[in-house]
């Protein structure tokens, strides 16, 4: 089974919240967990003289899955309904937002924890944010330990005005909000006799209610040019598809020249008959049926659907350069193939990804901060919205040598041409 088969959804909240002990019932109420290790945990708590757990088969659960091998952010996997889901567990915010913004991890969901007796709290708020800086848009929020307030309607209806306000400013709109007890189990796989008032889905039903999102092949082309090759009188584009899928025949634009040709072969080593399309992920070369003149770092794509061709656009970024990111000064932008010099053209906010505190107003954008930024670069790239390609969408800062800077396009603004 492959990566885009799974579901993959990621569980937030606050300390003490109940996030483990969500997860320990979902993997206990669906069999996903291995044969004897309830009734190993069980025993273990006996021994102890400490009251079982669902967070203590949990986190027992994710140490036999990790196998000591220290991991940025924790995943499990388990099976429900006809779907298979990946659980992505986000100790820390930091690693999480690192993790996402430069690709090593993608969550196209999230569970959201809120305790029913503590109500909204701080954290709450800024894990809403955390998640709309990463354009994660299927939001389930459980009002948990509903147990512990007599499973009042009252209690929960006040958190899911307060908390939907809240989020409506940062233009987020939660799918459900499931009233639950995961200590006991209800509104978790099953419904609650508990909570009579309640008649929308479960935790488990919310999940299976997150659509997949669209990726790899069923995305428009995207075929950033990483060489041309010379052989004899041929010329052959070299790259790999990024998205969608390329086809002898098809008419191609290449972005930002706005070249235009028809594909003729897609050339192999070693094969009888020369492939006739060449699907995502694959690395290879083609040649075309005039001879034009393209360079590393445009993109090949159908003319019904282009990427942005812009020098100017909005990005959440991560930075973790050792000197800070500051305006007025040369980076080096690199998207896809593309290398380009860029410059800081304005921070509209940054938040401290460790705490996810707001940082007050400054200048300079420093190690382990998210910024929201605009960014100009000297000349005009072939780019997309995060949220339309991922690819395409995403970049790195480069200073010197090293990169000190990862970040999701979010919005493509007008051209400035405006130089620096
Ligand atoms: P996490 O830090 O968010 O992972 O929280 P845990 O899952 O470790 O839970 C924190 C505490 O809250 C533990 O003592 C749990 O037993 C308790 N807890 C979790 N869910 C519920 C619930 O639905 N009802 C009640 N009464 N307690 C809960």
């Amino acid at each position: 089974i492959t990566n885009h088969q799974f579901l993959q959804v990621v569980f937030v909240g606050h300390v003490d919240h109940g996030k483990s002990t969500l997860l320990g019932r979902i993997y206990a109420d669906t069999d996903s967990l291995p044969v004897g290790q309830l009734e190993k945990v069980r025993a273990i708590c006996e021994q102890q003289g400490k009251t079982f757990e669902y967070a203590f088969l949990f986190d027992a659960f994710l140490e036999e899955q990790e196998q000591g091998i220290t991991i940025d952010t924790a995943r499990t996997f388990f099976n429900w309904g006809n779907r298979h889901y990946i659980i992505i567990d986000a100790p820390g915010h930091k690693e999480f937002l690192k993790n996402m913004i430069s690709g090593a991890a993608r969550a196209e969901a999230a569970v959201l924890i809120i305790d029913a007796a503590e109500g909204v709290a701080e954290q709450s708020k800024r894990h809403g944010y955390m998640l709309s800086l990463l354009g994660i848009r299927q939001i389930a929020v459980v009002v948990n330990k509903m147990d512990l307030v007599n499973h009042d309607q009252k209690v929960f209806e006040a958190i899911v005005t307060e908390y939907s306000a809240f989020l409506k400013e940062l233009g987020v709109t939660p799918r459900q909000f499931v009233p639950a007890s995961a200590r006991n189990g209800d509104n978790v796989v099953t419904g609650s006799d508990a909570m009579p008032w309640y008649d929308g889905p479960t935790v488990l039903e919310s999940l299976g209610r997150f659509e997949k999102l669209p990726s790899g092949e069923e995305l428009p082309l995207r075929f950033p040019v990483q060489d041309v090759y010379k052989f004899d009188a041929r010329r052959i584009i070299a790259g790999r598809v990024a998205a969608g899928m390329l086809k002898v025949g098809d008419s191609l634009v290449f972005s930002p020249s706005n070249k235009t040709a028809v594909i003729k072969t897609i050339e192999a080593f070693n094969v009888a008959h020369l492939p006739l399309s060449a699907g995502v992920g694959k690395s290879t070369g083609f040649t075309l049926d005039e001879q034009i003149f393209v360079e590393r770092g445009e993109v090949a794509s159908l003319k019904e659907s282009l990427p942005e061709v812009t020098d100017l656009f909005r990005a959440n970024l991560f930075w973790m350069g050792k000197n800070p990111m500051v305006g007025n000064r040369p980076y080096l932008l690199r998207l896809a193939t593309k290398e380009v010099e860029m410059e800081l053209a304005e921070i509209h906010r940054i938040i401290d990804a460790g705490s996810l505190d707001p940082v007050m107003a400054r200048e300079q954008i420093e190690k382990n901060d998210v910024a929201e930024v605009t960014i100009r670069t000297k000349k005009p790239l072939a780019l997309d919205c995060f949220c339309d390609c991922d690819i395409t969408g995403r970049f790195v800062v480069v200073d010197g040598y090293d990169v000190c800077g990862g970040g999701i396009v979010t919005q493509v603004l007008d051209n400035d041409q405006e130089t620096f």
